[in-house]
């Protein structure tokens, strides 16, 4: 017996998961506040329960918390709680459901002590995003649309959907292309035919986006933490030629992370934790008033701050391209002039 990720979603339910991990004290209904799973990832512990229920995409009911961005289905709460990949996550959750396909000798590594505490009147500012009702990943077409859109190599498109970073879906009725991470905080949405939304804008930042929140940070990989360096550059199309520079120069070790827009000059403090012990590359926005590189020296004040290894930046005012304009940021560089080929090495060194 095989089943589909969707059919044993149904059978194994997020909460015979938790009990089966030894959260069974959880409140019934959804938008009841509890104390997040991983307290360790909140300074001094989740004192104000942070975590909650809502139904998600398949209407299968999924987890989140707003303080630490934790979340998702079972699969995601295996896959955290356990540090597995989604293959393994699959055997424990048929195991926990006494499935075949289960890992026969498998233990649910239960949690330390009961922590539980019901909240109460908490009021919580921060509800999750709304998206499109047709998220998805993308087919052949859509990858290849983008890729032609930013000038991007195919397969770098396709590395940015398997890494969860970029999705599709259709925003105020065009079909667009999505950049978001794995913490599901921060959502920005651009047409995939290159026009504006109706209401003159180029881009549409999804309903309930925390925008001080990196996007890429929060990385779908089993093991981020082999990513020792992170390209960090501004805005969505720049996340993506970071991926594209990745694929084209076969530099693994730079994650690429956008803060989405430089008018966030505040980095999220759990993001910034996640920077500590890197080496951080800032690719600050070449403007003709000078506030992409102002932007960034902020971040990078920031990042020093939360304990980055070490940090520099990329400049990109000497460079032009293929049409002989000035370059002004990342994606820019996908289409550099002959002469500045040769700067191409250096973006990732
Ligand atoms: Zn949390």
């Amino acid at each position: 017996m095989n089943l589909s990720i969707d059919e044993l979603k149904n059978r194994v339910p997020l909460r015979t998961v938790l009990s089966n991990y030894g959260f069974a004290d959880l409140p019934e209904r959804s938008g009841k506040h509890f104390t997040c799973f991983f307290p360790e990832r909140h300074a001094g512990g989740d004192q104000n329960p942070s975590c909650n229920f809502y139904s998600g995409a398949g209407g299968h009911e999924h987890f989140k918390c707003f303080s630490c961005g934790a979340g998702g289905d079972q699969f995601d709460f295996v896959e955290q709680w356990e540090g597995v990949n989604t293959a393994e996550a699959k055997k424990i959750i048929c195991s926990i459901g006494g499935l075949d396909g289960g890992n026969q000798s498998f233990q649910a590594k239960r949690r330390q002590q009961p922590t539980f505490k019901a909240p109460e009147n908490r009021v919580d500012e921060q509800e999750p995003i709304i998206w499109p009702n047709d998220l998805h990943s993308g087919s052949l077409n859509d990858w290849q649309a983008v890729a032609d859109l930013r000038n991007l190599d195919v397969q770098s498109v396709n590395l940015a959907t398997v890494s969860g970073v970029l999705k599709f879906g259709t925003v105020h009725g065009l079909p667009c292309w999505i950049v978001t991470d794995k913490s599901k905080l921060s959502a920005e949405a651009r047409t995939i035919s290159g026009e504006n939304f109706s209401h003159g804008a180029k881009v549409h930042t999804l309903k309930n986006s925390q925008k001080s929140w990196p996007v890429g940070i929060a990385l779908k990989h089993s093991t981020p933490e082999l990513f020792s360096k992170i390209a960090l550059v501004e805005g969505s199309a720049d996340l993506l030629a970071a991926y594209h520079f990745n694929h084209v120069l076969l530099k693994m070790d730079y994650l690429p992370v956008a803060i989405l827009g430089k008018e966030n000059k505040k980095i999220h403090p759990e993001a910034l934790k996640l920077f500590k012990g890197r080496h951080v590359r800032i690719f600050p926005h070449n403007d003709a008033d000078g506030g992409g590189v102002e932007a960034g020296q902020r971040w990078a004040e920031q990042v020093h701050e939360a304990g980055a290894e070490s940090i520099d930046g990329f400049d990109f005012s000497n460079l032009a391209r293929i049409d002989g304009k000035p370059v002004s940021d990342l994606n820019d560089c996908t289409i550099l002039c002959e002469n500045d080929q040769n700067q191409i090495e250096q973006l990732l060194a």
